[in-house]
């Protein structure tokens, strides 16, 4: 079933909160939905204003008042069981679900591979594009394929994992051609039924305690563990992690350590992991010894027990504030220590 809603405010849409409204937002169900939207003459209006694809808003940030576009949001949550081995069991979710409860469900059954991701906020669909990422394990572990609409062609479409090009928050949906085309209708995922604890990431092993083969200890530990250190949605405005971890060259990497002893900083206990393009930084780290940590500037601010996450103060911050904040904080990272930060969050 399709429902079309107009001038729907932007604060229930993103994690974000900032104000504004969305000219129409589009709640669809199925494939079939999304074929009617773009064929039919009644939605040439809506087709007009430009389709987006979006799931909870816990990436976005609206950067201008009022978004003059449709978001397309899936209102399904089904999920339903394909087959079953003696190891593992293949289920195909909407993409409405929230990635939560889907993990929940998981934890319930015994099911095992995504007991590390729990509380990220946001949709299955979503998790799909995003490869979304927690303590040492993603999303793209358990994607089989997903199914999806392509726009343009007005065609269903299915992509196996392995042609979906999975990276560091990265997949084929994010990129030219197929972003905003291709919109996640289901997404197949294979769980295991034996226990596959993976503990190693930070003090996760040391949370969790002694019973590690138990997977709502795990699921329990993860959610205590970022309560601690992340804002509530729902409660203060954010988007999680607003700047990606920057990969540099091992040659950059050098100069990097000469900025950061410049500054009398020991290089020694900046975090540093090996990738195939040469190091991997910690964002969060950079704008910590930046002096970031905790600043507010109007409505916006960083938050104090994780610098990476830029928040909306009070509710009242526009998103221009924020990105103002955001490049403030790149300008800034880029001169003391040379590294060039990107957002991870979508401005639009
Ligand atoms: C407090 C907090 C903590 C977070 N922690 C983490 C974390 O630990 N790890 C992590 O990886 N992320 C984290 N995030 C980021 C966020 O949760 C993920 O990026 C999540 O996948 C976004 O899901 P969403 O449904 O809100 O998608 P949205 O933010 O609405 O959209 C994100 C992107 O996906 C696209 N999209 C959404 N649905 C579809 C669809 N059906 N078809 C095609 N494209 C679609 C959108 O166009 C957009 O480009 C956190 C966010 C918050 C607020």
């Amino acid at each position: 079933m399709i429902e079309i809603k107009e001038n729907v405010s932007l604060t229930g849409l993103s994690t974000m909160m900032t104000g504004g409204n969305a000219r129409y937002v589009v709640y669809w169900d199925t494939a079939e939905d999304l074929k009617i939207l773009v064929t039919e003459p009644q939605y040439v209006d809506i087709l007009a204003a430009g389709l987006k694809p979006v799931g909870e808003g816990s990436n976005l940030l609206f950067i201008t008042d009022d978004y003059r576009g449709a978001l397309l949001k899936c209102a399904c949550e089904n999920v339903c069981k394909i087959s079953e081995d003696e190891e593992s069991v293949l289920f195909e979710v909407s993409a409405g679900l929230s990635l939560d409860e889907l993990i929940n469900r998981c934890c319930n059954s015994n099911l095992w591979g995504v007991e590390n991701l729990s509380l990220i906020p946001g949709t299955v669909g979503a998790a799909a594009v995003q490869n979304v990422g927690a303590y040492g394990v993603e999303f793209k572990d358990v994607v089989v394929g997903v199914n999806c609409f392509d726009i343009e062609d007005a065609c269903r479409r299915y992509f196996d994992a392995e042609e979906l090009n999975y990276g560091y928050r990265d997949s084929l949906f994010k990129h030219e051609s197929y972003k905003d085309r291709m919109v996640v209708t289901s997404v197949v995922v294979r769980l295991s039924k034996y226990p596959i604890p993976r503990l190693t990431y930070g003090n996760l092993a040391e949370t969790v305690g002694t019973d590690k083969d138990n997977i709502c200890k795990i699921r329990d530990a993860v959610v205590r563990l970022r309560n601690n250190k992340l804002p509530e949605v729902g409660i203060v405005g954010s988007a999680g992690s607003f700047f990606k971890n920057p990969i540099v060259s091992d040659k950059h990497f050098e100069e990097i350590v000469n900025c950061v002893t410049d500054r009398g900083i020991d290089a020694s206990t900046m975090p540093v992991y090996d990738v195939l393009e040469g190091k991997k930084l910690s964002a969060a780290w950079l704008i910590d010894k930046a002096g970031w940590k905790g600043v507010t500037i109007g409505h916006a601010g960083v938050w104090p027990s994780q610098p990476l996450v830029l928040v909306n103060i009070d509710g009242q911050a526009s998103g221009a504030e924020i990105a103002g904040l955001a490049s403030e904080i790149c300008r800034d990272v880029k001169d003391k220590f040379s590294v060039t930060l990107e957002p991870e969050v979508e401005y639009l």
